[in-house]
């Protein structure tokens, strides 16, 4: 090969190199959609170097001369594409026409076949990159000189054997190869520039990823296979209140779970590093620096190493402490709205139950009274079972009262000089006759009175007193069946105060601890759902009598061995002497000759009251409203009236008012429904004599015809 020629290669070879270069800066590190501006720069450069390989040629002959401008057109059509390619083209063509020579036409031609090859290559070959290159490039090169050799036909008949056999080789071999090394060339920098870029934005994405991180609210941590703190963010540091030293290289379980829970975290941990799961939510309890606890829901990520000791675990984690309590707020605001639901249901089912149990008996054996042939034994255990059964009901509708009273803060006190002894006296022996006891043979009631203090006479409301004694008494015959129910009291003394302590002792079911808080809540029982006597009202109002009286109201119990209910009340030693309520033994007052009027709306509270007092000779008128009352009065002034305060036209109140403006002398006994004591001091505030409360029996208006005419 002629010296010139592998001069020319050389020279040829660093422009190509150059050409490299001109790719690697202007091209593939700008943007990858180029404007239109640097398209038509980057086509004269290459045109400039076109020319310059044009003017470092070897000369075949004179007018025949060779160059590597098929790589660099061929290459640039590859690589820069149909633009830059096509001005390159042209400035080459036009640099070969002005130099002219034998060889214009195939030198022409050369520049045109390489580009044109070159960009379709680009073109119809767009993954080239991706697939074998090597093999692409040296097919390119290939063809693009296989073209150049048939561009000779183009030369002078008698030039073209001579040029053939002179470049055939080079052809063959340089010139692919030329092809194929700078290609490679320019593909490892279009590589090295897309790794290049890449690491750039890995450095980015990670920059923003860790600023992502560092910056959120959000618990970020990393855990080394042994569970080790590898990496941690500032909120998760500031919430727990530690610094990082505190806790970067420290055991992740040891430093923050709760011992009961560290066996429960490890173990989702190393599951969590078996992979077999991408991505693992749990929930967790953490504890912060100062002891207390918080919630995190976590979401852990594995990290594979290349083995088990270099696999890591990124945890993102969310503080739910706030959101959890909320929740189980809300879950148990909903159990106690459907507890309260289900409350109203065995309410009303166990007052039904209550108020018609009574009602039955009494509705039925009204009517068996009613029957022809009935003895008079029976006729005595019917009336008897009416009337434990009206004094069942009343007692309901009493505690009723008495519970809505409380509960409105309206209950007043009727405090008077009370007589401890006469008080138990008075539950005991009544209890004794009672329905209650008489079933339970084997249950003896005892009363424990202690003789060293002597009588106590002590200020109270003896009605609300005896009130609670009555109710503990009858829990405690209710719930036992067997043994003894014990009753009794101490004078103790505490902080300088003397306190009188009452308990009721039982052998009963007992009450189970669960249930000790809720037996004095108004309508609760210890076996809800399951009837049996009682509305669940005695304690409560017992407990709210107490409160008003000074007092407090406790008790032990074990289930199957009994309960002991204790209340205290202060002991106030009365200053002189205060009337002590107590029932008279004067003989039954006889009417006779004594005209009374019934002032009553209801017939049959008038027919019952005309009853009574026809046993007692007495002459009897009927007023059935405030209005008729007022003129039977003017008319004749009587000896006593009954008078119903509850009255249409003319209320029983609005009569007294009108007795005291006219002036009438008259006893007056005042009926009423509500029997409320603040009712009953209204009464006599009034104007009244006396006072019953309906429902009235014929020993209570014994009694109060015996208060008025004595
Ligand atoms: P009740 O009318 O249902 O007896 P209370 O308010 O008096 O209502 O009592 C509430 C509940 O407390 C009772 O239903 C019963 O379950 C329980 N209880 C009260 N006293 C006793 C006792 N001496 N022994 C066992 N359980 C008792």
């Amino acid at each position: 090969m002629d010296k010139s020629i592998i001069l020319g290669l050389i020279q040829n070879t660093a422009l190509l190199v150059a050409f490299s270069m001109i790719y690697d800066y202007s091209w593939v590190q700008q943007k990858r959609s180029k404007s239109i501006l640097r398209k038509i720069i980057t086509g004269f450069i290459i045109g400039g170097i076109a020319i310059i390989l044009m003017l470092t040629p070897w000369i075949q002959v004179p007018g025949l001369v060779f160059d590597t401008r098929s790589v660099l057109l061929s290459l640039s059509g590859l690589f820069f594409g149909f633009i830059p390619t096509l001005i390159a083209t042209a400035i080459a063509l036009v640099y070969r026409i002005s130099l002219g020579g034998s060889g214009l036409w195939m030198g022409l031609a050369v520049i045109v076949v390489s580009s044109a090859i070159g960009i379709m290559w680009r073109n119809l070959r767009p993954g080239w990159r991706d697939r074998n290159h090597l093999l692409e490039l040296a097919a390119l090169g290939y063809i693009v000189h296989l073209g150049m050799l048939c561009c000779a036909f183009l030369l002078p008949p008698e030039n073209i054997k001579e040029t053939i056999q002179n470049i055939l080789i080079p052809l063959l071999t340089i010139y692919p190869a030329g092809n194929v090394l700078l290609g490679l060339l320019m593909l490892r920098q279009y590589k090295n520039w897309q790794n290049r870029k890449a690491s750039v934005q890995l450095l980015e994405y990670e920059q923003r990823f860790t600023g992502m991180l560092k910056n959120t609210f959000l618990f970020s941590i990393i855990i080394d296979s042994k569970g080790n703190l590898t990496y941690c963010n500032d909120s998760f540091l500031n919430v727990l209140g530690y610094n990082a030293d505190e806790v970067l290289g420290k055991n992740a379980f040891v430093l923050l779970t709760h011992p009961d829970s560290i066996n429960a975290v490890r173990d989702a941990f190393t599951y969590i590093l078996t992979g077999k799961t991408g991505f693992y939510n749990y929930e967790s309890d953490i504890i912060t620096k100062n002891g207390s606890k918080l919630i995190v829901s976590w979401n852990a990520t594995v990290f594979k190493g290349d083995n088990i000791s270099s696999t890591t675990v990124a945890c993102i984690g969310e503080n739910i402490t706030i959101r959890k309590r909320a929740e189980n707020e809300l879950v148990k605001a909903k159990l106690k709205a459907e507890e309260s639901d289900q409350l109203k249901s065995i309410f009303l089912a166990n007052m039904s139950h209550e108020i018609r149990t009574p009602m039955n008996a009494i509705m039925g054996f009204s009517n068996l009274l009613g029957e022809p042939d009935i003895s008079e034994t029976e006729k005595k255990q019917y009336v008897d079972i009416i009337k434990n059964s009206s004094d069942r009901l009343l007692q309901i509708i009493n505690d009723i009262i008495d519970v809505s009273k409380i509960e409105a803060k309206q209950l007043t006190l009727s405090l008077s000089e009370c007589k401890l002894d006469q008080i138990f006296t008075n539950s005991i022996e009544a209890f004794r006759k009672s329905e209650l006891l008489r079933h339970k043979k084997d249950l003896k009631l005892i009363l424990n009175i202690p003789k060293e203090n002597g009588e106590i006479k002590f200020i109270s409301d003896q009605h609300r007193f005896q009130q609670i004694l009555d109710n503990l008494l009858s829990n405690a015959i209710k719930y036992s069946e067997t043994g003894v129910v014990e009753t009794g009291y101490q004078v103790k003394e505490d902080a300088g105060e003397k306190w009188i302590e009452v308990y009721v002792k039982d052998t009963g079911i007992g009450i189970p601890d669960e249930k000790h808080d809720l037996i004095f809540e108004r309508f609760r029982q210890v076996e809800e759902g399951r009837f049996h006597e009682g509305a669940g009202l005695g304690l409560s109002i017992s407990k709210g009598i107490l409160e008003l009286l000074g007092g407090k109201i406790w008790f032990t119990s074990e289930v199957n061995k009994g309960t002991t209910f204790c209340f205290s009340v202060p002991y106030i030693i009365p200053e002189r002497k205060h009337p002590v309520q107590s029932r008279t033994s004067l003989p039954v007052t006889d009417l006779k000759g004594k005209t009374v009027i019934i002032a009553e709306d209801d017939y049959n509270s008038y027919f019952y009251l005309r009853l009574l007092l026809e046993e007692l000779n007495a002459n009897i008128l009927y007023a059935e409203n405030g209005h008729v009352l007022m003129n039977l009065i003017r008319h004749k002034i009587p000896d006593l009236i009954l008078l119903d305060i509850n009255m249409p036209v003319l209320s029983g109140f609005e009569c007294l008012r009108k007795i005291r403006e006219e002036n009438f002398q008259i006893r007056i006994i005042a009926q009423t429904a509500y029997a409320m004591p603040d009712e009953k001091e209204k009464c006599f505030r009034e104007g009244c004599t006396g006072y019953i409360a309906k429902p009235i029996s014929k020993q209570e208006l014994h009694d109060a015809l015996k208060a008025v005419f004595n």
